[in-house]
């Protein structure tokens, strides 16, 4: 069998009413292309028929098709990054299971790859979902197009190709909480965007529940910037302060005169102490004669940090461990 130029990676996760159609779509896109391929399905956890039907089209096109398999449901991120771990082809394609992404605009993803962009993402003309998720999506790219350095316009948007080089890079950073069209962009030289059409989901629901759109963003807001470490230590400060200066002026007076003034803040820091532990992660305390508060963080974020990666705790991911291969 040929070595594929393309592989398409698609995390599934209970989409038994989607993926008929999807493979038939795909596979006639992917033909036409004229060259070789492969498609990485990632059974996430599904409890429907999704993992039968993906062994059958696997024992329909045995060369092309292949089927991670996980024995929990670990989330579209991690599907993806199993896959990644991979993949064979030259460049590598991310797509969702429902249709909301039409396979047919691959080959427009392609084109630019071929024009020479290692990471190609495309951007919703019309997205088709909730007036919630479109506008709780706003919001979000705007904070984080300020916050952090990634610049594009659509982070929701799963249609992406990326060079084998970017693919490899994010599989060695190890990320088990991320955002892979981030991640993808912050490795990338080369970036491109390209208008893609949008469906509503076709069968079936979202997988994303509000906790789960929380958890990601929050992925995405700590694990691109540090800004929000910075706010938080400075919010933290600035609570020392305010309560020192309480402390000292309000109370006093409170006690002599009975009633609470809120005074000038005059409160000082008894001492701020930063240190680097030997595991490397650095900590900074600053204590007041009433509270002691501090933070903890790696000590490479001192530095610039290397692509921007967070640095999750250690934490066993059981996607890797657990996943089975077909073939
Ligand atoms: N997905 C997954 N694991 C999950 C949630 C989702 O593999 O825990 C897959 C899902 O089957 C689909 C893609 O990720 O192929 C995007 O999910 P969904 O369409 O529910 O997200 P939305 O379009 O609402 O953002
Ligand atoms: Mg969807």
């Amino acid at each position: 069998m040929a070595k594929p130029y393309v592989s398409v990676v698609i995390p599934v996760y209970n989409e038994q009413d989607n993926l008929e159609a999807l493979f038939t779509r795909l596979t006639a896109v992917l033909d036409r292309t004229g060259k070789p391929f492969e498609i990485v399905f990632t059974n996430d956890g599904s409890r429907d028929r999704s993992g039968a039907m993906l062994r059958e089209f696997h024992e329909r096109r045995p060369d092309q098709v292949r089927v991670i398999d996980f024995n929990g449901n670990f989330g579209q991120h991690m599907a993806i990054m199993a896959a990644f771990e991979r993949v064979r082809g030259e460049v590598v394609v991310t797509l969702d299971a429902d249709l909301q992404n039409p396979p047919e605009e691959i080959p427009k993803l392609l084109a630019a790859v071929e024009a020479g962009h290692d990471v190609v993402g495309g951007y919703r003309k019309n997205r088709r979902d909730t007036f919630f998720r479109k506008y709780a999506s706003k919001i979000i790219n705007g904070i984080r197009a300020k916050i952090t350095n990634i610049r594009m316009r659509d982070q929701g948007c799963m249609l992406r190709a990326s060079g084998r080089n970017i693919v490899e890079h994010i599989t060695a950073s190890g990320e088990t909480s991320t955002f892979i069209p981030a991640l993808a962009y912050s490795y990338a030289a080369k970036p491109a965007e390209v208008e893609v059409e949008h469906a509503a989901r076709a069968a079936g629901e979202s997988k994303y529940r509000l906790y789960d759109l929380i958890r990601l963003n929050f992925d995405l807001m700590t694990g691109f910037s540090i800004a929000p470490l910075q706010f938080f230590s400075a919010l933290g400060l600035l609570l020392g302060v305010i309560s020192e200066g309480l402390r000292m002026t309000a109370l006093p007076a409170a006690r002599a005169i009975g009633r609470i003034h809120i005074g000038t803040m005059t409160g000082k820091l008894n001492g701020v102490i930063a240190a680097t532990t030997p595991s490397g992660w650095r900590s900074v305390t600053a204590s007041t004669p009433v509270a002691t508060f501090g933070v903890l963080r790696p000590a490479m974020w001192t530095g610039r940090p290397q692509a921007y990666s967070t640095v999750s705790m250690p934490r066993v991911t059981p996607t890797r461990a657990s996943a089975k291969v077909l073939p």
